[in-house]
C-alpha cells in the first residue's frame, strides 16, 4: 500500500471509572488506504467504537488516550489542539452513527442542518450552501431533494434519515468516512441499500471508508480489507478474502464457525466458549487465552505481536504462528 490516508499505531485508551481503570483500547494498530473500504470488526466491548471516537478526538468524559499515534495525511491527530480538531471533523473526516434519529436535531429542518454544517467548514454564501445541500441530497439518491430539504427528521423513514447523515458527511468533501454500525438500526433490505450507497460513493468520489461493525457478512459484502479486534487490539488483519475465507487466528476461526447457516438447526449452532474479557482486569499474555482451545503455556505470559503470515499484508497476533515460523 502507498502511504495510507489513516494510520492508527499502538493506540491505548483508558477510562477512569468508580470501579477502576478500564483498558478499552490496548495497542490497536491498522491502516486505511486512500479510496479503501476497510472493516474493523469484533464483538461488543472490543474497543472498535472507542477507536473511531479517538480518531475524531471525541472520546467521552472520563476517557483519554494513554499512548499511541493516529496519523492522518501523515500528521499525528493526537498532537492537534481542540480548535484544529474541530476544523478537521466534518471537513476532512466525518462520522456516520448507528442511530440517525438520535443524531439529527428534531427541531430543525434537514436543509437547515446540512447548510449549518457546510457554513461551519467553508466560507461560501447561504445561497451557495443551499445549492450544495440539495446536490448532496441528490447524490445519496433521496427522492425529491427540495422536499427533503424542507422536511423535519420525524417526517423521514430510518433509511432516509441515514441517507441524510451520509449526505451531511459528504457535504464538505470529507476524505474519510467513519461509519459506526451504520445499518444496525435498519431492516435488512434498507441495510443493503445503505451499504450499496456507501460502496457507490467510494467508487464515485474515491472517499475512504472505515466501517466499524460486529457483522462479518456486511464486511464480506463491502470491504477490501478487514481487521479483527479482540480486547482492544487487532488480532488478524488482511484482505477480506484472506481473513474471512482463510482465517488463521483461533478467534477469527471461532467467529466464522459461530455464524448461523441457512437451514441450520438451533441445537447445532456453535459459539466461542466464555465471554469477552472485562476491561478492568484483562487476562495476562494473549487476552484470548482463557477461551482458546489451542492455547499453550506461552500464551498465558507473553503478548503475541502482529506477524506476517501471508501475501498482501495478512498479519496475525498468535504465538502458534511464531512458533511454526510462518513469519
Ligand atoms: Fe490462542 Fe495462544 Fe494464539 Fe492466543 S496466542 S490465540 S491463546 S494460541
Amino acid at each position: 500500500m502507498s502511504e495510507p490516508l489513516l494510520s492508527v499505531e499502538e493506540l491505548q485508551v483508558r477510562f477512569q471509572t468508580y470501579a477502576g481503570r478500564v483498558h478499552a483500547v490496548n495497542g490497536m494498530t491498522f491502516e486505511v488506504g486512500r479510496g479503501e473500504f476497510f472493516g474493523l470488526v469484533g464483538e461488543s466491548g472490543c474497543g472498535k467504537s472507542v477507536t473511531g471516537l479517538a480518531i475524531l478526538g471525541m472520546i467521552p468524559r472520563g476517557g483519554a488516550v494513554a499512548s499511541g499515534r493516529i496519523r492522518f495525511h501523515g500528521e499525528d491527530l493526537l498532537t492537534k489542539s481542540d480548535a484544529q480538531m474541530r476544523a478537521i471533523r466534518g471537513r476532512h473526516i466525518a462520522m456516520i452513527f448507528q442511530d440517525p434519529a438520535a443524531t439529527l436535531n428534531p427541531v430543525f429542518t434537514i436543509g437547515s442542518q446540512i447548510v449549518r454544517v457546510i457554513r461551519q467548514h467553508t466560507s461560501i454564501s447561504p445561497e451557495e450552501a443551499r445549492r450544495r445541500a440539495l446536490e448532496t441530497l441528490d447524490a445519496v439518491a433521496l427522492p425529491d431533494p427540495p422536499r427533503i430539504f424542507r422536511a423535519y427528521p420525524h417526517e423521514l423513514s430510518g433509511g432516509m434519515q441515514q441517507r441524510v447523515m451520509i449526505a451531511m458527511a459528504l457535504s464538505c468533501g470529507a476524505e474519510l468516512l467513519i461509519a459506526d454500525e451504520p445499518t444496525t438500526a435498519l431492516d435488512v433490505t434498507i441495510q443493503a441499500q445503505i451499504l450499496g450507497l456507501l460502496a457507490e460513493i467510494r467508487r464515485r468520489q474515491g472517499v475512504s471508508i472505515l466501517l466499524i461493525t460486529h457483522n462479518l457478512g456486511v464486511v464480506a459484502e463491502t470491504c477490501d480489507r478487514v481487521a479483527v479486534a479482540y480486547a482492544g487490539r487487532v488480532v488478524e488483519v488482511g484482505r477480506v478474502e484472506d481473513v474471512l475465507f482463510r482465517p488463521v487466528h483461533p478467534y477469527t476461526q471461532g467467529l466464522l464457525a459461530a455464524l448461523p447457516r441457512a437451514g441450520q438447526a438451533k441445537e447445532s449452532l456453535l459459539s466461542i466458549p466464555g465471554s469477552v474479557p472485562d476491561g478492568l482486569a484483562l487476562p495476562s499474555g494473549c487476552a484470548f487465552h482463557p477461551r482458546c482451545a489451542s492455547a499453550v503455556e506461552l500464551c498465558r505470559s507473553g503478548e503475541p505481536a502482529l506477524t506476517v503470515v501471508g501475501p498482501d499484508g495478512h498479519r496475525v497476533a498468535c504465538h502458534l504462528f511464531r512458533r511454526e515460523g510462518a513469519a
